[in-house]
């Protein structure tokens, strides 16, 4: 459930190992739900970690240049 008690339209699956730490996904998601995590992966970068409430609007998908980095997943209406 999101903050507001509407049920969440959707969920990212972020594999941090692939993730470069570029931000891109944190600036581009419209509600925020994004952010660079304290800790660094093995490559040394800040991966982006999910905080919850996804719309499932798959920009983040989109704007991300590392193959395999972020799964938008839809829930059913
Ligand atoms: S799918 Fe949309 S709302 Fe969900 S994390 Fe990505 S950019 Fe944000
Ligand atoms: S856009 Fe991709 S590579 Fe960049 S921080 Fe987000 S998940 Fe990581």
């Amino acid at each position: 459930m999101s903050n507001n008690g509407k049920p969440d339209r959707g969920s990212v699956d972020l594999n941090s190992e692939e993730c470069k730490g570029c931000g891109l996904c944190v600036e581009a998601c419209p509600p925020k739900v994004l952010r660079l995590a304290e800790r660094l992966n093995h490559y040394g970068y800040h991966p982006a970690e999910y905080l919850g409430a996804c719309t499932g609007c798959g920009i983040c998908f989109f704007v991300c240049p590392e193959p395999g980095a972020i799964k938008v997943l839809r829930l059913a209406a």
